[in-house]
């Protein structure tokens, strides 16, 4: 179905449930009445002259304002394009050219960003860019206002137009192996995705999905706000960008029932020095996705935040985003050690990344995942879609993955991250999980750096414990002697204060291999 339809049928079915919750700025709506706010916008998008298919971007931290648009945007068929709120000028313009947007939504500021000061940089070198609203100010009434001029016979007759397979979304990858790429989703895609993640929770309309992700990733915009409204569930906001003390404090106050985020978000929260005064008790279950979550990490979600139900997902915002989840009741084992069972209606297979024959159980290889999920395709990269889609529609993932007996799959890591020393194929994952053993390593990356006899060899990139406390190579060497494969242990040692992260939250190995690959 399109969204908007989707939206209608909670509409008519909770109309007086909670819908929406921004905790930071103090506002409410009930399905009714965000019904009404989107139905408002939407007529102000056409007034503004947004047709269907026109690119409308949003450039926004998470606020109430910026679910408003998601919506407001899918019921008229424009589609809308998800601009990361930490890109600087130089990436904010490239994105409003390659998606040619015409319209733009953006927050005023937040933290040291000026969002206003970054957009007047790249406004001349964006011709198409009609106008911009910033969310709060004059700019976004005038939106609103324009609904005036349009009316509900004219957005019911733009909504006769629409079909669930019409673009809907250009959502951008996190750019953890390059730069990021715009994934075109549909309706069908992400809504029935959403509906299936919220279903294998058990979502109801009585939950209530506290949401610390950032919407602008498919993970807040799709697994969280689409999974709570085609179940008639509440979307809480906490905060405007991650702060642990406000989402523990919403999820308080507001009794929710779910909580999300990804394994660092979690760890955050069970460290805030005060965890153990917030009242927890109405949570029962959340999504941890993205990357493995630790054991001990996932025992302490499951006890000291009563999440004895948490999920874990695994996907790519090319697929919508999720193919595989693990069920309400898995055992921890299952939790930790794998990302699930593939979701109804997907196919997943593990192919031999040369050959491609597809690999019996038990064996690792390349992910591919088929089904209504995959993408309609990069926007405006035809070339780069046949590269990862191919003639039988499946989804190369680029991870690498093992299916188990019981049907679970486990993610050994990505093909691009593999290490090949003289022959032999190395997991760097491996290499790490060994070295989170080691007293002074805090947390360690493992990449392939060039060398002349082996082609590539593996470096370890080290945060220490205690900076006092110096790591020589040959101690680490000495660590691994005996208990790693000898291609396997580390040929080089970098000690780093950070990693260069993501937004999402990942780090980018392709930047420490260009630091010190060569
Ligand atoms: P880019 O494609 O721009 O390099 P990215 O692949 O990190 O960035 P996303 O689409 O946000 O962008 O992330 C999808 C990837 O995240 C997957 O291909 C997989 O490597 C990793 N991933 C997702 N969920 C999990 C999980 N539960 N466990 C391990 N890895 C995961
Ligand atoms: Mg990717």
């Amino acid at each position: 179905d399109t969204i908007g339809r989707n939206l209608d049928r909670a509409i008519e079915a909770w109309p007086e449930r909670d819908a929406l919750v921004d905790v930071a700025a103090g506002t409410r709506w009930t399905y009714a009445e965000f019904g009404a706010a989107v139905e408002q916008l939407a007529r102000g998008f056409m007034g503004a002259g947004v047709a269907k298919g026109d690119r409308v971007g949003i450039w926004a931290v998470n606020c109430a304002e910026w679910v408003l648009v998601q919506y407001a945007t899918a019921r008229i068929g424009a589609i809308m394009v998800n601009i990361n709120p930490a890109y600087r000028a130089h990436e904010l313009e490239y994105v409003l050219k390659q998606a040619g947007v015409t319209v733009l939504v953006a927050s005023q500021s937040h933290k040291s960003s000026d969002y206003r000061a970054l957009v007047d940089q790249v406004r001349s070198g964006c011709p198409e860019l009609r106008s911009v609203h910033y969310i709060g100010d004059g700019s976004w009434d005038e939106l609103l206002d324009a609904a005036g001029a349009v009316g509900g016979r004219e957005l019911a007759d733009r909504e006769g137009e629409l079909s669930c397979d019409d673009p809907v979304n250009i959502q951008y990858t996190s750019g953890t192996t390059g730069f990021p790429k715009g994934a075109t989703l549909s309706h069908h895609n992400i809504l029935n995705n959403g509906y299936w993640v919220g279903r294998t929770v058990g979502y109801t309309e009585q939950d209530r999905v506290c949401l610390p992700v950032p919407f602008y990733h498919c993970f807040g915009m799709v697994m969280g706000n689409l999974g709570a409204t085609s179940h008639g569930a509440c979307i809480v906001i906490p905060a405007p960008s991650f702060d642990p003390a406000a989402t523990l404090h919403a999820v308080e106050r507001e009794r929710c029932t779910s909580l999300y985020g990804v394994p660092t978000m979690f760890i955050a929260e069970l460290n805030l020095a005060d965890f153990t005064t917030y009242d927890l008790s109405s949570l029962r279950t959340g999504i941890m996705a993205g990357s493995p979550c630790p054991v001990e990490v996932m025992k302490r979600v499951v006890a000291e935040m009563h999440m004895e139900e948490v999920s874990i997902c695994y996907g790519m915002t090319e697929t919508s985003p999720v193919s595989t989840q693990t069920r309400r009741t898995d055992d921890l084992e299952r939790r930790t050690g794998t990302v699930g069972r593939v979701l109804p209606h997907i196919e997943v297979k593990v192919v031999d990344p040369v050959s491609g024959v597809t690999l019996p159980r038990g064996t690792s290889g390349e992910l591919c995942t088929r089904g209504y999920s995959v993408m309609l395709g990069y926007w405006n990269e035809p070339s780069r879609t046949a590269e990862v889609i191919d003639a039988g529609r499946w989804m190369h993932t680029g991870d690498l993955a093992v299916m188990r007996e019981d049907g679970y799959v486990q993610i050994v890591g990505r093909i691009k991250d593999m290490i090949i020393r003289g022959g032999e194929n190395i997991y760097p994952r491996e290499i790490e999980e060994f070295l989170y053993g080691h007293p002074k390593i805090a947390d360690v990356q493992v990449v392939g750096v060039a060398d002349e006899r082996y082609g590539e060899v593996p470096l370890a990139c080290v945060i220490l414990r205690d900076s006092e406390d110096p790591l020589t190579l040959e101690e680490l060497r000495a660590f691994c002697e005996g208990q790693l494969a000898h291609y396997k242990i580390p040929a080089g040692l970098r000690v780093l204060e950070s990693f260069p992260m993501t937004v999402s939250g990942k780090v980018r190995k392709i930047e420490l291999r260009e630091r010190y690959g060569a």
